[in-house]
Formats: C-alpha cells, sequence, structure tokens
C-alpha cells in the first residue's frame, strides 16, 4: 500500500532572523521590548515605516508576562532621521520598555543574544549551521575514516530514532504505520531535515521517499557518491521499535544523484 502525504504542494522556507549576515553598513539591528498587544505591534512599525527605515529582518520572541521582544535589522540609508533620534523616538512611546542596540561584531554580522532558547511548538531546539553540519558529515569522517564514521553516525541516528519512538510513546502510547510516518514527517520536516513525499507498504518492505535531505545537500558540492547514515540510523531506530524487530535500512536512491528525492527501502525480516 502506498501512502503520499502530498501532491506536489507550494513551500517556502521558514526563517528565524536572529544572526544574519551584513551586506550594508548602514544596517543595524534593535532588540525593542514591548509591552504586548496588535496596536503596540502597528504603532512600532508605523514608526519605521514612517521614518523611511528599511526593515531587513523581522522576528519576535514569544509573549512572556505580557512582554514581547521585537528584533529588527533596518537600513537607515534612505531614512532622514539620524539614527539616535529615531532610537529616542521609539524610546519615549509609553508601550516600549527598552531598546538596545544588537550586537556586531567584524562590521560583517548582526545577531540578538535575546532570542533565546529556540522553542518549536512546545519544545526546545537545537540547530545546525553549514560548519556543524558539514563539521558532523564529513570532517568526523577525515578524523574517523570512512567506516568509522559511517557507523559513529548510523548509531548516532539510531538513538535519535529511538528517543523519537519513545517520544511518541510516551505522547499517545499505541499507533499504527501511517501515524508513526506522520509523525517521522512532522519531525524531519519542522526540524528541517527534509520531508517524507510517500512511503510504500509491501510484505516484508517498506519504502520511503524523502525530499531534501539535508545529509544528501551536504554531499552536493562534492563529487562522490552521497550517504545518509545519520539518517538511515534514524529509521532503523524509530522502526525496529515500531516493528520489534531487526531490520536493513538502505538509501538506494538520492536526489543529490539525480533522483527525484532520497528512496530509503527497509527489509522487514
Ligand atoms: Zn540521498
Amino acid at each position: 500500500m502506498g501512502v503520499s502525504f502530498d501532491k506536489e504542494i507550494e513551500t517556502l522556507p521558514a526563517e528565524i532572523h536572529n544572526f544574519i549576515k551584513k551586506r550594508y553598513t548602514t544596517q543595524v539591528g534593535l532588540n525593542i521590548f514591548i509591552e504586548y498587544s496588535i496596536d503596540n505591534l502597528r504603532d512600532l512599525l508605523d514608526i519605521l515605516i514612517s521614518k523611511q527605515v528599511g526593515i531587513s529582518h523581522l522576528d519576535w520572541t514569544k509573549v512572556v508576562d505580557g512582554r514581547l521582544l521585537i528584533f529588527v535589522v533596518i537600513d537607515m540609508v534612505k531614512s532622514p532621521t539620524p539614527l539616535e533620534e529615531l532610537i529616542s523616538i521609539i524610546n519615549d512611546k509609553d508601550y516600549v520598555l527598552k531598546i538596545t542596540r544588537a550586537d556586531e561584531f567584524l562590521d560583517k554580522f548582526i545577531y540578538s543574544r535575546h532570542l533565546f532558547p529556540i522553542f518549536i511548538g512546545d519544545d526546545r531546539v537545537v540547530a545546525m549551521g553549514p560548519p556543524m553540519m558539514e563539521g558532523l558529515i564529513i570532517s568526523s569522517r577525515e578524523l574517523l575514516g570512512d567506516a568509522a564514521s559511517a557507523n559513529l553516525l548510523y548509531h548516532i541516528g539510531y538513538a535519535m530514532g529511538r528517543s523519537l519512538y519513545e517520544y511518541l510513546k510516551s505522547n499517545v502510547g499505541k499507533w499504527d504505520l501511517e501515524s508513526g510516518m506522520r509523525f517521522l514527517d512532522a519531525v524531519f520536516s519542522s526540524y528541517g531535515w527534509g520531508r517524507i513525499k510517500r512511503y510504500i507498504d509491501q510484505e516484508n518492505k517498506l519504502t520511503i521517499h524523502v525530499e531534501n535531505l539535508w545529509e544528501c545537500e551536504v554531499y552536493k558540492k562534492r563529487a562522490e557518491e552521497p550517504k545518509a547514515n545519520l539518517f538511515e540510523g534514524c529509521l532503523a531506530g524509530f522502526l525496529e521499535q515500531f516493528y520489534n524487530k531487526r531490520l536493513i535500512v538502505r538509501h538506494t536512491g538520492c536526489a543529490s544523484c539525480g533522483d527525484d528525492y532520497c528512496i530509503f527501502e527497509i527489509t522487514i525480516p
């Protein structure tokens, strides 16, 4: 039986604007703590717009005890109002609790130390950028050798998959394959790992199609066959608990090698 989670749906990337590469010297970041209400938010944006300030990036935190932090990276190039005057105008508003310049370094990066920690839904998450993604996948191999690195990644993935199984179990108790696959899709797509496009459930074999799997995309720039040891381990860790038996997971097709998506075949003995 084949179950498709989507047809060709439109996607747009999710962004968290807390660490920005500075493109122009006229860009500056502001941390603005306000008493939260829609009207206050609108008033604050109206100030920026009326002062002809370009808004390059905008993000905000959860509302905690009625307070909200706006982190905004603005471009002052077209604004006739000097920055210090703009800060003073904002600061004079009753609903503004505090305004500070965001941290900058090397005249290259702007970031907010206030947007922390990061939550997806109710759960704290951690993110990895390109240096860490490549470090985990590529540099670990240079340090440990091919076989040990593949083995390590597989087992880390396996432990993650098993934890995901326990997480779901602690929330809902029992579930069927479709709900389990839906849960994996929710985790992998929400956390930016990739999207499960469909799965095909045949006797003794489960095939899973995954779009934009980050682990394979790390290899894209490199002229070599992509591997997905971490993801294979993750599938094995989750599904071995589900089926309660040892499985063989193989990565039989890859989006980084010209296939439409990455294909994982799981043999269920
Ligand atoms: Zn792949």
